[in-house]
């Protein structure tokens, strides 16, 4: 998928040239992979770009930096404002935002320098992930043969470049495979995530996703479908699950900031219910895009209009 490229980007307190938004090779974030990054989305509701969730992807932000230990050089609001800013400079209707903290070029062993530590954050259109169909038609998905790592390995919760690369190997295992995605097992063998979503399952009635101890990471989507799923009266249950409710599953389906709500409709060969995405999930779906179209009050307290006066 070809990136949708802007004009600008926010480098680390200035707004330069898309191409001129640049890391030095010998980086400790390139070299290693240490860097947390977000991933977030502005809608155009009545004509105006606005933020889903912005506040709780930026504390995640800082969450992974936490955990990595890595001190970010500005506060969150400073962040917030710059990622009002480069949608505004970039005259962005919609858009994916893609905050970057990372380690820059600095000492060359592994303990962070905190000298170095960088942040970039760029704003570019984005369509559906897993395709413009996805939403209505579902997708086919593999479990895949790579298994997440385990909790004590690394951390899942941290959204850290580095963990992109099992990522990686899932996705490309998928493509051989002809799937549209995969699915996870942790490293006990029971149900994880996606690459890059988070996974409900539904049977008879009740919603079930991995719990936080499944080397997962702590979807904002997730979370939005757990509150909506609620407030329409259904049981919405973490827990431990195994492969076979895959198998058993009468409706599953995949949350996240670039994928939004997606049907799977077949797994591993099977037919998941009747195939074309169930009342649940379509239920679930309505509520979470009603609210991104501006036909619904943002009763959450979810949305945030752009404000152009951030300059
Ligand atoms: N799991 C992984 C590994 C992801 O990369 C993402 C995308 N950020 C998700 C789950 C979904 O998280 P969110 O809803 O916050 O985008």
């Amino acid at each position: 998928m070809p990136i949708n490229q802007s004009k600008y980007i926010w480098h680390h307190n200035e707004m330069v040239p898309w191409d001129q938004a640049t890391v030095h090779v010998m980086s400790h974030g390139f070299l290693y992979g240490s860097s947390v990054f977000e991933g977030i989305r502005a809608y155009e509701i009545n004509g105006t770009p606005t933020f889903y969730r912005l506040g709780d992807h930026m504390k995640r932000l800082y969450e992974s930096a936490r955990i990595h230990r890595m001190e970010v050089p500005f506060s969150q609001h400073e962040l917030e404002k710059a990622c009002h800013q480069v949608v505004a400079r970039n005259d962005l209707k919609a858009a994916y935002i893609r905050p970057t903290v990372y380690q820059g070029l600095g000492a060359i062993g592994l303990i962070n320098d905190p000298g170095c530590v960088r942040v970039s954050i760029a704003a570019f259109p984005f369509g559906a992930y897993l395709g413009e169909d996805s939403m209505r038609d579902g997708i086919e998905v593999g479990v895949s043969s790579w298994q997440r790592p385990a909790p004590n390995t690394g951390s899942t919760i941290a959204k850290a470049a580095g963990n992109y690369l099992s990522s990686i190997l899932m996705s490309e295992e998928t493509k051989r495979h002809g799937y549209t995605e995969a699915i996870a097992l942790d490293s006990n063998g029971l149900l994880s995530e996606g690459p890059g979503e988070n996974l409900f399952i539904i049977r008879d009635g009740v919603i079930h996703t991995p719990a936080i101890h499944h080397s997962l990471l702590l979807g904002i989507t997730r979370d939005s479908v757990i509150r909506i799923a609620r407030s329409l009266g259904y049981t919405v249950v973490e827990q431990s699950l195994p492969r076979e409710m895959l198998y058993l599953a009468d409706e599953l389906f995949f949350t996240g900031t670039a994928t939004e709500v997606v049907p799977i409709r077949r797994v591993d060969g099977l037919t998941v219910g009747n195939g074309s995405g169930g009342p649940i999930t379509r239920a679930i779906q309505k509520v979470f895009f009603s609210l991104l179209d501006g036909t619904a009050e943002d009763q959450w307290g979810w949305l945030e209009a752009l404000d152009r006066t951030h300059q």
